[in-house]
This record gives structure tokens, C-alpha cells and sequence, in this order.
């Protein structure tokens, strides 16, 4: 039987969103105060339950996760070389960029997809500062072996953890392990601000050189201590996560109904695997990740494309990888093997609480539809 296209596109993911009723008071209170931004009370108190719900000793709001990794860094007061993976959104290698650092791509573990600690060693020279990890799609790095590569050569560890928001690693939050962790509450992301992000950090004297970095500097009336920038959460972005935070229970009950569906969908589709989160790891639910292999009849771009004609916009993250964008095609090229074949393989499917199970399983139909097609030889039309 024929499958029916969706009458429109759906995308891999739609902001969460709570009623407009449940936004109002906040704003109420923000209008009555004319207090918009400059560490204001929504600020403070959305500041305040981030360190709790992430688990971590500090955290700091950003008004959004690519100016909190740009501020890490300039915090660690990082030099010449930084190595990165290039499996990722571009933000996490642009943001070493706009600090002068120079990427160093290192090659990624071809299971977890995150930078593989056996590789980096080889990349550190005189110039070295740090490691810039991501916990891609929220599977935590090998945080114990980037560890002990980077104290065995006195480098700092930064974490991308735009992905991996409540992730915790052997039952601690995710965002106390090395120097610094970089979230991103961007409205594509599970938990969001509309836009906005935060870091997290373990050494208590870093907090005040935070507050200063993201605010000009500024240190009082008569003295700006550090050329700092610009990249402070308003009001009205943090009324916004202290009700979304609210929200988030219930879109991870629907997330997971979602992935139980999809696992248990495709668990008989030949070369589609989902991609699997350690058990003993919380699932961040940020993606429903699949790795379309060479048993399957369709390569993944072709999955990709089939699944337009029925308006399932699917993405390819990360593919192209960042090595291979315009942008970075004066760095030395490396042997990124392994994530050349993972950014040939992954696809991520519509994932958000808004989206029925119903279309869920549509889409898991879809795709064995596509699949049957690419299958079948083609079938001479008589007459
Ligand atoms: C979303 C994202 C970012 C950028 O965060 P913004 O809040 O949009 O600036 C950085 N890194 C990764 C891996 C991301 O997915």
C-alpha cells in the first residue's frame, strides 16, 4: 500500500514550547520592574537553579553557547594550538577561531563518535593549550583518557556539551569534568532559552573573571579590569528557561516514547541502527540518531533524499565534517578516517515531544518504503 506524504515538511526538531499563559507572570513581573537585563532577578534565579539541575559548583548564563565557549577560552587564556574534533556544529572549531587559536583536528572513536584520546597525543607540539571535546549528540566523551593526556602534557580540557544537557558521568553531572563545560540553550536544543547557553566550572576563582568577560570588563565606576565582551543573558530569555525548566519532565516522557518507538521500529531494518547511549549514562534525548551502513540498500544520502518526496526533512549531522569546510582548507590536512566513515553514516530523525507517535511510525514506515524501493530491481514497463 502506498505511503502519503505528510502534507507538510517535518523537521528533525520544533522548539518546546509551554503555553503563553505560563510565560505571562514573569514577563508581568519583568515590565513592572524595567529591569531587562544586567544580571537581573530572572537572571539570578535561573543562574542559581542551572549550578543544581546541572549538577556543577558554578555555572554562568550566556546569551547563547557560542559566546560562552568564546569566553572559556579567553578565561583559560588559551595560546596557539587547540585540539578539536572536527565532528561537531561548526560554533565548537569558529569559536577557536575568533580567539586566534588554531584547530588541530584529531580523529574520533568510531563507537562513541566523540575525539578518541589514543589519537591525540600525537597531534600536541610546543604550541599546544588544550583539548576541545564534544559530547556529540550526548554520549559523554572518554573524559578519563582526555584527562590523563592532558595532565601528562599540562593542557586544559574544555567540553562542547551543547548536546548533553543533565548528562551526568559515573553519577556526576557532566559539566564538572575538566576545566570548563560549555552548554547551549539554543531553541533547537532540548532545554532552551530561545537562545542562550552557560558554562560550568569546578575552580571557584574562575567565577568573578566569568562576570567580567561577559560584561565588558566592567569592574566598577572607575576601572575596567579586562577587555571583556559582550554576551550577558537578558530577562526575558531567562523568564523563558525558568519556565521551560518546568517543561522539561514531560518532554523527556515523550522523547522517550519516541526513541522506545523508534528502536523497536527499526530494531528489524537491515543496516539502519540506532545509535545506542551507555547505560549507565542519563540520555540527554537531544537526537534521535541513526547510522545508515553499508548492509543497508540505500546509502544514507539517498535515505536523506527519498525521504524529502514524503516531507521528512531529516539532517546529516555533522556531515560534511568541519576539516572540510572552505573555511579551514588551510589547515594540514590529517587522517580523520574514522570520521570521514561515521559523517557518511549518520542520520538524525525527527525528535521532539510535539510529534506524534502516530507520525513516528509513519516515518518508520517511510523508510522501510524507501528502503523496499531501492531494493527491488527496476521493473520494465510493459506496453
Ligand atoms: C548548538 C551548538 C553550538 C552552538 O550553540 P549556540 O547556543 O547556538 O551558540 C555549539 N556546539 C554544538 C555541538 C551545538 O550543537
Amino acid at each position: 500500500m502506498p505511503i502519503d506524504a505528510f502534507e507538510k515538511p517535518i523537521y528533525v526538531t520544533r522548539p518546546m514550547l509551554g503555553d503563553l499563559a505560563q510565560y505571562l507572570p514573569h514577563f508581568e513581573d519583568i515590565w513592572a520592574s524595567g529591569h531587562l537585563t544586567n544580571n537581573g532577578p530572572k537572571h539570578q534565579a535561573l543562574e542559581a537553579k542551572m549550578a543544581e539541575v546541572l549538577e556543577a559548583p558554578n555555572a554562568k548564563l550566556f546569551s547563547n553557547g557560542t559566546l560562552a565557549l568564546i569566553t572559556a577560552l579567553k578565561a583559560l587564556e588559551l595560546k596557539g594550538e587547540v585540539i578539536v574534533t572536527p565532528f561537531t556544529f561548526p560554533a565548537t572549531v569558529h569559536a577557536l577561531e575568533w580567539c586566534g587559536l588554531t584547530p588541530v583536528f584529531c580523529d574520533i572513536d568510531k563507537n562513541s563518535m566523540c575525539l578518541d584520546p589514543t589519537k591525540i597525543e600525537a597531534l600536541v607540539t610546543p604550541q599546544t593549550s588544550a583539548i576541545l571535546a564534544v559530547h556529540v549528540y550526548g554520549i559523554p566523551c572518554d573524559v578519563d583518557g582526555i584527562q590523563a593526556v592532558a595532565d601528562k602534557h599540562g593542557l586544559k580540557v574544555i567540553y562542547d556539551a551543547a548536546h548533553a544537557f543533565k548528562s551526568t558521568i559515573h553519577g556526576k553531572g557532566i559539566g564538572t569534568y575538566g576545566d570548563m563545560t560549555m552548554f547551549s540553550f539554543h531553541a533547537t536544543k532540548l532545554f532552551h532559552t530561545c537562545e542562550g547557553g552557560a558554562l560550568t566550572f569546578n575552580d571557584d576563582a574562575l567565577a568573578e573573571k566569568i562576570n567580567l568577560l561577559k560584561n565588558f570588563g566592567i569592574y566598577d565606576d572607575d576601572d575596567i579590569t579586562i577587555a571583556g565582551g559582550n554576551a550577558k543573558m537578558n530577562e526575558l530569555q531567562a523568564a523563558v528557561g525558568l519556565v521551560n525548566l518546568g517543561l522539561i519532565e514531560e518532554e523527556y516522557t515523550k522523547r522517550r516514547a519516541l526513541r522506545t518507538l523508534y528502536e523497536q521500529r527499526l530494531a528489524s531494518v537491515s543496516g539502519v541502527n540506532v545509535v545506542a547511549i551507555p547505560d549507565n549514562v542519563f540520555n540527554s534525548l537531544q537526537y534521535m540518531v541513526v547510522r545508515v551502513d553499508e548492509s543497508c540498500a540505500l546509502n544514507r544520502d539517498s535515505m536523506h533524499e527519498a525521504l524529502k518526496d514524503y516531507n521528512v526533512v531529516t539532517r546529516r549531522y555533522f556531515h560534511p565534517l568541519c576539516s572540510e569546510f572552505g573555511c579551514y582548507s588551510h589547515l594540514p590536512k590529517r587522517d580523520l578516517s574514522v570520521a570521514q566513515h561515521v559523517a557518511q553514516e549518520v542520520l538524525c530523525l525527527p525528535f521532539y515531544g510535539a510529534l506524534s507517535l502516530e507520525d513516528a511510525g509513519r516515518i518508520c514506515d517511510m523508510i522501510e518504503a524507501v528502503i523496499a524501493s531501492a531494493a527491488k530491481p527496476a521493473i520494465a514497463v510493459a506496453n
